[in-house]
């Protein structure tokens, strides 16, 4: 039996974290491979570098260093202290050449911003060899996570990646040593690192997982499991014992920040099953993620939102006969890899839902459609899209109505609905500033808790 265990960057964020989590890595018996995000802090904190104009490159490499050694400090002592700055102090020069770099290079940032996963896997190899467990820290390089895609936005190579990884990580295992990932990012097509996007190393977990054909993925984080809303959002917020990977995968597609939105489908592909568990509390059972479950009788198991969108909507005289110009608007999307989160359309518009920051691209690519038949194109900024998911929710007569009652409730207007692209969840628009409070009316009226 293989299991992929991934822990997060509160999970390892100090001297403290890393001995709990090496406990649970020890406390396992499968063979194990370990994937880990960065100390917590520290991707924010490289990312703000990555972006500053002038950033002063010793005064980075101090800080970053500091805040790892600090940990390091109230964990090794003596000759384990002594090899660990051997190789502490050779990643250190690694992170200082990415530092001073071509900032031009498009994958500039994500060299700079990778750097976390470096220093953290490091950290928990060391601590398990301290505690005699035959341990190897690995960079996605040396296992070869091949990825592929736009900077800050790769994606993994299942197959590549699975040939490399069946060579490297492999014969570890039946050698007794636990190998630890970096988590976060892939070798691009430059060969340097491609991050999958912020909170990717859930989707790296996954990743592994497939490529190693493992038996169960583990996500271990800071809360109990998968839970019925943003526990942030919603204090009573309940733990969701069991999911299938549908469910799974529309919210965290659609903001459930617990998994990064691209996690289940490796793992899915597989037949793989993942939980979500609790590096603070790992006696509790957490959330099984599997292809079946039972269904329940509540009307909605979970509410998650994506923030920070915008509907653009093009009008057009009679734009629902001229498929083909409805076409050639989406192929344009496309050229441009923006992501529409939905569509819909009327008689004489089509509106897509995209994010903020890819409005002004999305605009400018608009604007090369040749014919002139476009009449006008409107922008409506910072909504946000409500996912609501719940058991066979198209057999359910009235379910909508009764969501959207309790939208009215909160005092919100829907300004966009994509209710039946998929059977499990019932997707709907609302302004930002609205989110919260349509959030927690749902949650209260169908699920049960403020
Ligand atoms: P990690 O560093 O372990 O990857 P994250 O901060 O990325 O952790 O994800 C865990 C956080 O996700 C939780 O602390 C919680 O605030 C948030 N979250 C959002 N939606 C949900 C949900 N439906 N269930 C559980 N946690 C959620
Ligand atoms: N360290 C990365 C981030 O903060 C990846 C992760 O945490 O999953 O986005
Ligand atoms: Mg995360």
């Amino acid at each position: 039996m293989i299991t992929v265990m991934k822990f997060g960057g509160t999970s390892v964020g100090s001297a403290e974290a890393l001995k709990r989590v090496a406990k649970i890595i020890a406390d396992k018996e499968d063979e194990k491979v370990v994937v880990v995000s960065a100390m917590s802090g520290i991707t924010n904190f490289l990312v703000s570098v990555a972006d500053s104009a002038n950033p002063d490159v010793e005064s980075v490499v101090t800080e970053f260093s500091n805040k790892h050694l600090m940990a390091a400090s109230q964990l090794f002592e003596g000759e384990t202290m002594a090899e660990f700055r051997a190789e502490f102090d050779s990643r250190i020069e690694g992170f200082r050449s990415a530092l001073l770099a071509d900032r031009e290079d498009p994958f500039y940032k994500d060299a700079v911003v990778s750097q976390g996963e470096r220093f953290s896997s490091l950290m928990l190899a060391f601590v398990l060899r301290d505690m005699g467990i035959k341990s190897v820290a690995l960079t996605s390089e040396d296992v070869g996570i091949i990825a592929l895609g736009t900077p800050g936005n790769g994606s993994a190579d299942l197959l590549n990646t699975a040939s490399g990884m069946t060579m490297r990580v492999k014969p570890l295992l039946s050698m007794g040593v636990v190998p630890i990932i970096t988590g976060f990012y892939g070798v691009g097509p430059n060969k340097g690192p491609l991050t999958f996007g912020r909170g990717g190393s859930d989707y790296s977990a996954a990743v592994v997982a497939n490529a190693i054909d493992a038996d169960m993925l583990e996500i271990w984080t800071d809360v109990d499991g998968f839970m019925t809303a943003d526990p942030r959002i919603v204090a009573g917020a309940k733990k969701i014992p069991e999911m299938n990977f549908g469910e799974a995968a529309e919210l965290a597609y659609f903001g459930a920040k617990v998994l990064h939105p691209r996690t289940i489908e490796p793992v899915r592909l597989k037949h793989i099953p993942l939980k979500v568990k609790n590096s603070f509390r790992p006696e509790e059972p957490g959330t099984l993620i599997h292809h079946l479950r039972k269904s329940t009788a509540e009307m909605l198991r979970s509410v998650a939102a994506k923030t920070d969108l915008s509907i653009i909507t093009i009008s057009s005289a009679e734009i629902a006969y001229r498929p083909a110009m409805v076409a050639r608007i989406i192929d344009k999307i496309a050229e441009i890899n923006v992501i529409i989160y939905s569509i819909s359309t009327t008689l004489s518009s089509v509106a897509f839902l995209v994010h903020n920051n890819d409005v002004k691209m999305t605009l400018r690519q608009l604007n090369g459609l040749s014919g002139g038949d476009i009449e006008r194109i409107d922008v409506k900024n910072d909504v946000a899209l409500i996912c609501a998911v719940g058991d066979n929710l198209l057999d359910k007569c009235g379910v909508s109505g009764d969501v959207f009652g309790a939208v009215k409730e909160a005092n919100a207007n829907v300004e966009m609905i994509s209710e039946g692209a998929s059977d499990v969840s019932l997707n709907f628009v609302v302004p930002m500033s609205k989110v919260i409070d349509v959030v927690r009316t749902l949650h209260e009226k169908f699920i049960g808790g403020q």
